[in-house]
């Protein structure tokens, strides 16, 4: 049932066409599910060049995607990253200016993160969102040092895990996510559990399959290939577990985030110690192949109001722990210029260790989604 270039795919249960196009939001660049076919995998390549499009050409691209499973504060942690860049980003036409908020902290100056205007919709209540990925229309401009600037494109994804997603297509959405992005965060609720690194381990492996797969044609195609030299390299770039909820810090004064940072460290340490039995030997093995860095971090409870099905958005009823660990997770994950000395945590996009622009980061997608709707 995929549909071929040439025809037009059938309309999936989206609300994109009443949506005009030039106002910011979330598009969807895939989705699950057609009239005829309800596990169908399809892609909007439309969408994703309209997005990519408005990246000047040569520019680098870096991509920061989360995945896990559905209600667990994905699309709301996205809706804070999309207000901690428009701090940010140089390309912002309306950055807030106002000298009485400068001794104000950016996430003190929004009063309502907004459930869908302007946001990845989040949303209180227990009905599920609709299935897919989905990429911010407009990328951020972000300074990289040297003169040079960063786009910077954010994909939020839905409906994995959640008991009506099918393995393949939990699989497929995880895998593809973990193809296209640069910085890959992995939100997992209250601890990371062996399930969670089972999770990982399967379905990064199904994406380095498609990599390798994809790699075999072009080696074909021109007889004998570069790509051979790469080989046992990690194929993909940066995964990071986001654990929510987190109620074991050792210490909770706002003040001092960097032990809570050297407590989430160690934690994760623990968690990928070496292990005696083969099958969690194999796993850890698997991760470590699969990504040039793993790394983890953790966010306490956002307090009880959030969680009620009528939670609005009120800034002034989020926990200050939760805002102080989400400004310091801004920071971390948008460092396109290093901190310390060392080198940024953001990172373009890179394909066989070579740094990809907008157009070939296009050209790229395009092939591994089309993998996937077979
Ligand atoms: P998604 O399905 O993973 O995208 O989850 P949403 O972002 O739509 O959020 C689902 C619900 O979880 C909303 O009611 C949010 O207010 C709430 N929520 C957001 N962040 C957190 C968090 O860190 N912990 C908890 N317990 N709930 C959260
Ligand atoms: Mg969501």
């Amino acid at each position: 049932t995929a549909p071929t270039e040439a025809s037009e795919p059938e309309e999936p249960l989206n609300d994109s066409l009443i949506e005009p196009n030039d106002i910011p939001s979330a598009r969807q660049i895939v989705s699950i599910g057609t009239a005829s076919d309800a596990y169908a995998f399809t892609f909007h390549q439309e969408e994703l060049n309209d997005i990519l499009s408005k990246i000047p050409a040569g520019w680098k691209v870096s991509v920061v995607s989360v995945v896990g499973a559905f209600r667990t504060g994905k699309s709301f942690l996205l809706s804070w990253f999309l207000r901690y860049l428009e701090t940010r980003c140089v390309n912002r036409r309306d950055k807030i200016t106002n000298s009485s908020d400068e001794d104000r902290k950016w996430y003190e100056r929004v009063q309502t993160l907004n459930q869908h205007e302007g946001s990845f919709d989040w949303r209180g209540g227990k009905e599920r969102n609709t299935t897919g990925m989905w990429m911010w229309s407009d990328p951020y401009f972000l300074p990289r040092g040297n003169n040079e600037t960063i786009a910077v494109l954010l994909v939020d994804t839905q409906g994995m895990f959640d008991h009506e997603t099918t393995v393949g297509l939990t699989a497929a959405i995880f895998g593809l996510s973990t193809l296209l992005s640069s910085y890959q965060i992995y939100n997992v609720d209250k601890r990371i559990q062996e399930d969670n690194l089972q999770q990982l381990a399967l379905f990064s492996e199904y994406g380095r399959m498609a990599l390798e797969a994809e790699a075999k044609t072009h080696e074909k195609e021109e007889d004998g290939g570069e790509s051979k030299e790469k080989k046992g390299k990690e194929p993909f770039q940066k995964i990071e577990f986001l654990v929510r909820d987190w109620q074991n810090f050792d210490t909770e004064d706002e003040s001092d985030v960097a032990s809570m940072e050297a407590e989430m460290a160690s934690y994760l340490d623990h968690v990928l110690a070496e292990r005696a039995a083969s099958d969690l030997k194999e796993t850890r093995e698997q991760i470590h192949s699969c990504f040039e860095e793993v790394s983890c971090f953790m966010m306490t409870h956002p307090g009880f109001a959030v969680i009620k099905n009528k939670y609005e958005g009120d800034v002034n009823k989020i926990e200050r722990l939760f805002l102080t660990l989400l400004d310091r997770y801004c920071q971390r994950v948008f460092d396109t210029t290093g901190q310390d000395g060392s080198s940024p945590r953001l990172q373009p996009k890179t394909v066989h260790g070579r740094e990809l622009s907008a157009v070939e980061l296009g050209t790229y997608i395009k092939s591994y989604a089309q993998m996937f709707e077979q």
